[in-house]
């Protein structure tokens, strides 16, 4: 049972997105500490996930390797959020976006450094990890340069 405490607080640790605390991709909260926003892909067929899974739900495979979600995305949907889920309340107004890698979408907040003004349908976005002052860790889109 240890092993499934540590798993529980290194979950605690990504704040913003809830993700499912599947064992097999735990890695990638030691990721975010390193600062890189990792999915995964399937060693046989060449599927692409984010979030990470840890199993191809196309070939059934269970060999899957992590690949950084690097470059730019395309922003293809956003939406300010006006109501937020309980225990996000303080962060609002925020916006939620879907980012389009072309193999992949990533789905997160933007950065709150982004004026709402400056975001526009088809700009590109960059997806980078993030830490909040209570020292939570998460991944936010901003404005490529
Ligand atoms: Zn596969």
């Amino acid at each position: 049972m240890s092993q499934k405490k540590e798993i529980d607080d290194r979950f605690k640790k990504f704040g913003t997105v809830s993700f499912t605390s599947v064992t097999r991709v735990n890695d990638f909260i030691n990721y975010l500490e390193q600062g890189k926003v990792m999915g995964t892909r399937c060693k046989e067929c060449g599927q692409v996930f984010f979030p990470p899974r840890a199993d191809c739900y196309k070939c059934f495979s269970s060999e899957v390797e992590w690949f950084e979600v690097a470059g730019k995305g395309r922003l293809i949907s956003y939406s300010q959020l006006k109501y937020a889920p309980v225990g996000f309340e303080q962060d609002l107004p925020y916006s939620i976006a879907v980012l389009d890698y072309g193999e992949y979408k990533v789905f997160g907040r933007i950065s709150s450094d982004v004026p709402e003004e400056e975001i526009k349908l088809g700009m590109d976005m960059e997806t980078v990890v993030n830490r909040l002052p209570d020292g939570q860790l998460n991944y936010v889109f901003k404005k490529t340069e």
